[in-house]
């Protein structure tokens, strides 16, 4: 599934002909990926509410790490039922969508979309795309898509169909092609999720475009306007409440297991099987020991497990290649922030 098992390229169709939309939309439904234009760069798409369909985008792109991903959705109201939209939320999206801007705001407590798309983190980046073909596919498909760049961890974000092509191979299932982007530059990714708006992500719009909707200074996430800081650096990472131990072998009194693989013959020191867990202690990333189901998984079984009544989740190791990595790299943040929680 990582672009290097699979050889060949993906199938390039024209957005607007007969049909072309309708498969997309299908494809998503049935957890497959599809590369789609938007006016900033084209997407890597994914059903947004499928766990194992958002860890794919994982491993097509072959990202070292787990960031949360911009949900597509088709509008405002779509939007108000994911996440919870204040008035200034509700001011910017009436401005500006469909736009270049993706709004970073409060999940709501009922909200259906994967964990993963957060990675793992209360809050969730939300954009009303205004391409044509985009906006068909959303209509088509009849689910948020999350969506980052169509492009390998590291290339150049893609700006046309052949860029994907060239980057991702037959990691992607289809390729609707809708032209050259017209913006050509990543949206902006703005956080209203605290007291200060914060662009976390410079981009087509800036703060002087954004400030007059919100009677509100609008801050790089540095609280330097002068130096916008690199996404990747501001990002909180979700950190469970308690310990993590990880690479466990065995299982302390009073711990959770997180497991991966066969957790047939695990103890529990001073007698026990962890088989006779109980079941709310008990969790299997995959049993069978596939990474992208385990990415899939990651974050939804780490808050299940994340409970006061447990001393720490211990976790069996997992292989440090290919998805391994990225749940490795989330795993090691995790401990640390429980460790200074
Ligand atoms: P991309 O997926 O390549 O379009 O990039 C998405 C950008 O949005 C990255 O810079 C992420 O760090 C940022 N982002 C998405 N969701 C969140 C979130 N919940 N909190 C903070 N930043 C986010
Ligand atoms: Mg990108």
């Amino acid at each position: 599934m990582s672009g290097t098992e699979k050889s060949g390229q993906a199938r390039i169709v024209a957005a607007d002909s007969a049909g072309a939309i309708d498969e997309a939309a299908k494809i998503l439904r049935a957890g497959g990926l599809v590369a789609f234009p938007t006016e900033t760069v084209y997407g890597l798409g994914a059903n947004a509410l499928d766990d194992r369909a958002v860890a794919r985008i994982f491993a097509a792109k072959e990202r070292p790490s787990f960031n949360p991903l911009i949900v597509h959705v088709h509008d405002a109201d779509e939007a108000a039922g994911l996440a919870v939209m204040d008035d200034r939320a509700r001011a910017v999206a009436a401005a500006f969508w469909p736009g270049p801007l993706a709004l970073v705001l409060p999940r709501r407590e009922d909200c259906p979309l994967s964990a993963l798309c957060s990675a793992g983190l209360p809050t969730l980046a939300l954009r009303v795309p205004a391409h044509k073909a985009a906006r068909q596919l959303l209509q088509a498909a009849g689910v948020p898509v999350a969506a980052p760049s169509a492009n390998r961890s590291g290339h150049l974000s893609p700006t046309t169909p052949f860029h994907v092509q060239e980057s991702l191979g037959a990691a992607v299932d289809m390729i609707l092609a809708g032209g050259p982007c017209a913006v050509g530059l990543e949206s902006t990714v703005l956080d209203l999720s605290g007291p200060v708006p914060l662009i976390l992500r410079p981009g087509a719009l800036t703060p002087e475009d954004i400030e007059p909707f919100l009677q509100q200074r609008v801050v790089y996430d540095s609280g330097d306007q002068q130096k916008p800081r690199s996404p990747g650096q501001l990002l909180r990472h979700y950190a469970p409440g308690i310990p993590l131990r990880l690479n466990a072998v065995d299982l302390e009194p009073g711990e959770a297991l997180l497991a991966f693989g066969s957790d047939r013959f695990m103890g529990v020191r001073g007698g026990g099987a962890a088989r006779d867990l109980p079941e709310d202690s008990h969790r299997n990333l995959s049993e069978s020991g596939d990474l992208v189901e385990a990415a899939a998984n990651l974050f939804r079984m780490l808050h299940e497990l994340d409970r006061p009544a447990h001393r720490a989740i211990a976790v069996m190791n997992i292989p440090d290649k290919g998805m391994g990595r990225a749940i490795n790299d989330r795993l090691r943040k995790a401990e640390a922030g429980s460790r200074s929680k």
